[in-house]
């Protein structure tokens, strides 16, 4: 079968759901020491990520919903802090690691659910998407980020993998993202794009970070809510 004729979607969700796709991924966002260096780096990289998000975002006595929450790296931490978190996932096996995660840790205050974001529905004080646009190419993007404004009353945090000159040659080159991760197609995003999707739903960019290190590049956005768009809200 040849992965291009099915949709993105389609391909992504068959691909976390799977062995070699959950299975790799499993295992980078854990403590395992079974990782190759590639993998490692990844880790890595995705960790600062993380722990950027943690230091800037509110937790206690707010709301968040985790979109594409993966294994819960970023929601059991928040809800740990004293966040009330809805996290979901496209991927059942994702979604099912999570909810072991968090009952492991003690964890009451979040749930996690299978669902593809675009059927999430509710308000919250906080909206998340970490790593997960690259799995859509522009036009998606644009129509995920409506998403994320529509359910977030204040802020949203969202990474992605910026399309610079440097990466995009990466890219080409395939040396961007090596190995079993070429299993699902990888999208660029342009930093303007992302930020003009958010503008466009009345959310400005007030702080940014870029984690790059060797296989793992992520700029993250965090964006507030104008007054305009919280009073078009009431
Ligand atoms: N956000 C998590 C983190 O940073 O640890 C996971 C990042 S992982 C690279 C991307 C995740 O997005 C996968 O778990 C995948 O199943 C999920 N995903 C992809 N498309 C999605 C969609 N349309 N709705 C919900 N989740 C999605």
């Amino acid at each position: 079968e040849d992965n291009r004729d099915i949709d993105d979607k389609t391909e992504v969700e068959r691909y976390f759901n799977g062995e070699e796709g959950f299975g790799r991924w499993n295992k980078i966002y854990s403590e395992s020491d079974d990782v190759n260096g590639v993998q490692q780096e990844i880790r890595d990289g995705h960790a600062q990520t993380i722990d950027k998000v943690l230091s800037w975002a509110e937790a206690d006595g707010r709301t968040v919903c985790d979109l594409g929450c993966g294994v819960g790296s970023l929601a059991i931490p928040l809800a740990q802090k004293g966040a009330t978190v809805s996290a979901s996932d496209i991927s059942n096996a994702m979604a099912t690691e999570a909810s072991k995660r968090a009952a492991a840790a003690g964890i009451t205050t979040a749930t996690f659910e299978t669902s593809d974001m675009e059927n999430v529905n509710g308000e919250y004080d906080t909206v998340s998407c970490i790593d997960v646009m690259i799995h859509y190419p522009t036009d998606k993007m644009v129509g995920l980020v409506d998403k994320l404004c529509a359910l977030s009353k204040d802020k949203i945090y969202v990474s992605f993998a910026p399309k610079t000159p440097q990466l995009a040659v990466l890219k080409k080159v395939g040396s961007l993202f090596p190995g079993p991760s070429k299993a699902t197609r990888a999208y660029l995003h342009k930093e303007e794009d992302v930020v003009a999707a958010l503008a466009k739903n009345g959310f400005k960019v007030d702080r940014s970070h870029l984690t790059s290190q060797n296989f793992y590049f992520s700029l993250l956005l965090e964006a507030t809510a104008t007054a305009t768009q919280a009073f078009a809200r009431r």
